[in-house]
């Protein structure tokens, strides 16, 4: 049987017939670059989210950085992220010329772990950017209450938990600003990069809309120094039709999670802990298994694909060892970098597929 990581033929299948017109419409009224389309999905997805503000922009990456540029963010400054997350997020803080601060993962859920954060709060930290890994989101109370305390923003790297919750709020609608990444491959992906900011703040949203077009909000009236960053009329077309589908595609995700905690039921294979107080939407899989990369080959040789999220955290990769971060400096990311695997999970799969994929891995670990 084969068994992708992740089939967008799949879903593109289901959705051509309503994409297909709506990329027509921006072709023939020729508005590439933001426009009519990206207009309506900033506020369809600001109401999805539960916000005043969305904006869209380039990428997650570009979300996250402008972001940061829009509260102020400069030279020196100290941001606190976990160590466990994809690398746009301190890639982020390093463009605005300021140093990401790391803190270990909670060891069940593998999201930052609370507890440690206040430990790493200096003069100089402005900002925490909780990430809510995997489609599921932190413990925004206790982030929340720190950083009400020490004076500090909060920005969600929300680029993997479009459409997650926390005691019935959705990821981007807690913090100062949500970041999302629309890569193709997230649980709401365009046709090619894109990603947007999310805020209550008129104040943060007026300085995005500069930061996005060259620092003008009247073209060629340059207030501030902005950047390129602007979401694609195509982009914004096949995000709204997307859209309307996110729910049932989670939904979906769900009920695949369900399954193989199902099927891999009294094995030695454990998936990352959901939390009981929200909605995980299950952008990935990840359960930790022993001999994960020999695990890994023998699943792919028979038609499994996985993946891993990640294999090198952020104070071990060459790109921060400026950091100067050791081997042992967060020991649970470590451990965990090491025995995850990420499983095939998205809407269309099948409990056949989930079922060899859980019988083959079980039989693989022993
Ligand atoms: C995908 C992702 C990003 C970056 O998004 P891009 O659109 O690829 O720039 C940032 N943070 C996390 C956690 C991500 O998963």
């Amino acid at each position: 049987m084969n068994v992708p990581f992740l089939d967008l033929k799949a879903q593109y299948k289901q959705i051509k017939d309503e994409v297909k017109p709506e990329i027509d419409f921006v072709l023939d009224n020729t508005c590439f670059i933001l426009g009519p389309k990206v207009k309506e999905f900033e506020g369809n997805f600001a109401k999805y989210c539960g916000v005043k503000h969305c904006l869209g922009v380039n990428s997650g990456t570009d979300a996250l950085t402008l972001a940061l540029k829009a509260i102020g963010i400069k030279q020196g400054d100290e941001i606190i992220i976990p160590a466990n997350t994809f690398v746009a997020t301190a890639e982020s803080v390093s463009h605005c010329g300021a140093i990401p601060v790391l803190v270990d993962m909670d060891k069940h859920t593998y999201l930052i772990n609370p507890e440690l954060i206040e430990q790493k709060i200096t003069k100089k930290t402005r900002a925490i950017i909780p990430v809510h890994l995997y489609g599921q989101m932190c413990d925004m109370d206790k982030i929340m209450n720190i950083a009400k305390q020490h004076n500090l923003f909060v920005i969600e790297d929300s680029c993997q938990s479009h459409g997650a919750e926390f005691k019935g709020k959705k990821a981007g609608s807690i913090g100062h600003l949500g970041c999302f990444s629309f890569y193709p491959g997230k649980n709401l992906g365009a046709y090619g990069e894109g990603g947007a900011i999310t805020t209550n703040s008129d104040e943060y949203a007026e300085a995005i809309i500069k930061l996005r077009d060259h620092g003008a909000k009247q073209k060629y009236y340059h207030d501030i120094i902005g950047f390129n960053s602007r979401l694609h009329g195509i982009q914004g077309a096949v995000l709204n039709v997307k859209l309307r589908h996110l729910d049932s595609w989670n939904n979906a995700r769900i009920k695949n999670a369900r399954l193989y905690e199902k099927h891999l039921k009294g094995s030695k294979i454990f998936p990352a802990v959901e939390h009981k107080n929200g909605k995980h939407i299950y952008h990935l899989y990840v359960v930790q298994i022993p001999n994960r990369d020999e695990a890994a080959k023998q699943l792919n040789a028979l038609g499994v694909q996985t993946g891993i999220h990640y294999p090198i955290p952020i104070h071990l990769s060459g790109a921060y060892s400026f950091l100067n971060y050791e081997k042992g400096d967060f020991p649970e990311t470590e451990k965990a970098a090491d025995k995850i695997l990420s499983l095939p999970m998205f809407p269309e799969l099948t409990e056949e597929q989930i079922k060899y994929v859980c019988y083959e891995l079980k039989r693989i670990v022993g």
